[in-house]
């Protein structure tokens, strides 16, 4: 009879200083940072302890661009003085290695929460009201709620489009396919082409227009384009999938405007990617989204509702972990360390896309700085040079660079560089360039001899 009564009981409502909604980059930073400052908190998770970045995102995938640029580095050993015989590559060993390296990161974030004292909430939650989510039928209220859900992959409205994968099935592949057909022309289309490709599989990259990373500066999209097709990718430009057809033997047809692809082993969207905040019940507490969902966010990160804010992902911009875990890491202190200013400034965030050789990125493309400037008060600076790795070797893989100045002091307001080892030099140009370096403060800077990173303090 006792326990009858109980469990007619509504469970009484649980109460926090801060309610986190999703356990991924930047909803973990933030609790772990508020709960330094003894803020009672919980974080709601209804996958696995990481987010996207640990488990489908950033993490396994440099595991799998360091495969590709070893199978890269084999090809070079002769050109060293090695003679090696290679006799296969195992994708099921590294996978193996890959995803146990993944579980222990799990681990690792999750014992990460309970050593800072935040509560663990499993499942999935959505809003009630303002102050009030629901996580399978219990509910938890708080003065503070966060909203880093997170985004997914697209994939697209057409005939057999569900035959094919997106990135999260790409690191559930456990064979390597023989022909693949990726489609898009963002970064991640074309890490995870260039992986392919770099491996041997016969790789189509599909893209809408002429050129990948149309975003990115002008330099950056030609070279990268030019370097997948040298690198094997079969970039197939001004096209678009319409119908795609499984065949009995289990390999698929798709119709493009450009002819039929057939015998595809493995067919992979990517093509953006959609935040999570559709299915959060924000309907019923009237946050604000634009028109492709992203949650609508002030420099403060504060929705239009009181007491809710968002970050990372779910907010559409800069989809990157370290913006997200720093646009959170801030929010804490405002609410919770009295730092009533702190918010993230978004300007000369710095970019690294895993291309083979990589990109490192920071600040205005030359597009962006003309439109903003005007061209008259531009200086650009360019090299295009071979690096030295591959003075002994017979292919040879350019590296470009580019330095964006305002005059007349020549403030850099934008780098950009593809080559190889790109992505190691940004880092510490981007301090530099945060700081509001000059160009003639950039010379200033004795070289590093011999690498690559040198011609960015020698152009002329
Ligand atoms: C293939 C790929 C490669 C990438 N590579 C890089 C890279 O090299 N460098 C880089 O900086 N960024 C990279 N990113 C982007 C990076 O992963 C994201 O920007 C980052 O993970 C965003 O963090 P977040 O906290 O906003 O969201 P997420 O990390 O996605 O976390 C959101 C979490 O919320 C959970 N969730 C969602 N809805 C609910 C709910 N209703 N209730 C409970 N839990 C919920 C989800 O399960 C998820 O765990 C990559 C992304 C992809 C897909």
């Amino acid at each position: 009879m006792t326990w009858r009564f109980f469990s007619n009981m509504a469970p009484v409502v649980k109460k926090f200083d801060l309610l986190v909604l999703g356990g991924g980059s930047g909803g973990l930073a933030t609790a772990r940072r508020a709960a330094e400052f003894g803020v009672k908190a919980a974080v709601v998770e209804e996958g696995r302890w990481g987010g996207t970045c640990v488990n489908v995102g950033c993490v396994p995938k440099k595991v799998m661009y360091n495969t590709a640029v070893h199978a890269e580095f084999i090809k070079d050993h002769k050109g060293y003085g090695f003679d090696v015989d290679v006799r296969g590559f195992d994708w099921g060993a590294v996978k193996k290695s890959r995803d146990a390296y993944i579980k222990r990161l799990n681990g690792i974030y999750e014992s990460n929460l309970e050593k800072s004292n935040v509560e663990k909430i499993v499942g999935h939650a959505a809003f009630i009201d303002s102050q009030t989510v629901d996580v399978s039928g219990q509910k938890y209220t708080a003065d503070h709620i966060i909203i880093a859900t997170g985004g997914r992959p697209v994939v697209p409205d057409l005939p057999g489009a569900e035959h094919g994968i997106t990135s999260d099935g790409f690191f559930e592949l456990e064979d390597l396919p023989e022909k693949v057909v990726v489609v898009g022309a963002g970064y991640i289309a074309v890490e995870l082409a260039g992986i392919f490709g770099a491996l041997g599989v016969d790789t189509s990259l599909l893209i809408r227009y002429d050129q990948v990373l149309r975003t990115f500066d002008g330099m950056i999209s030609k070279t990268v384009t030019e370097n997948l097709e040298t690198g094997g990718v079969k970039v197939v430009r001004r096209t678009q999938v319409s119908n795609v057809v499984k065949e009995e033997d289990g390999t698929l047809t798709l119709a493009t405007n450009s002819g039929i692809i057939d015998k595809v082993d493995c067919l992979l969207w990517a093509i953006g990617r959609v935040p999570n905040s559709d299915n959060i019940g924000l309907d019923r507490v009237g946050v604000s989204v634009d028109k492709h969902q992203n949650i609508e966010v002030d420099e403060y990160q504060n929705t239009n509702i009181k007491g809710i804010y968002a970050l990372g992902d779910v907010c559409g911009r800069y989809l990157l972990t370290p913006v997200a875990i720093a646009a959170g890491r801030r929010l804490a202190h405002r609410l919770f360390d009295n730092k009533e200013n702190w918010k993230l400034d978004y300007n000369n965030i710095p970019t690294v896309v895993f291309s083979h050789p990589p990109v490192g990125t920071v600040g205005l493309t030359e597009e962006e700085a003309q439109r903003k400037y005007g061209q008259d008060k531009l200086k650009i600076y360019t090299s295009n040079f071979v690096p030295m790795y591959y003075s002994v070797l017979e292919h040879k893989m350019r590296c470009n660079m580019k330095l964006i100045c305002v005059l007349p002091d020549e403030k850099v307001v934008g780098l950009h560089m593809v080559g190889q080892g790109c992505d190691e030099m940004l880092q510490g140009f981007g301090v530099a360039i945060k700081m509001g370096a000059t160009k003639a403060q950039f010379d200033d800077c004795v070289a590093i001899h011999p690498t690559s990173a040198e011609e960015l303090v020698t152009m002329r």
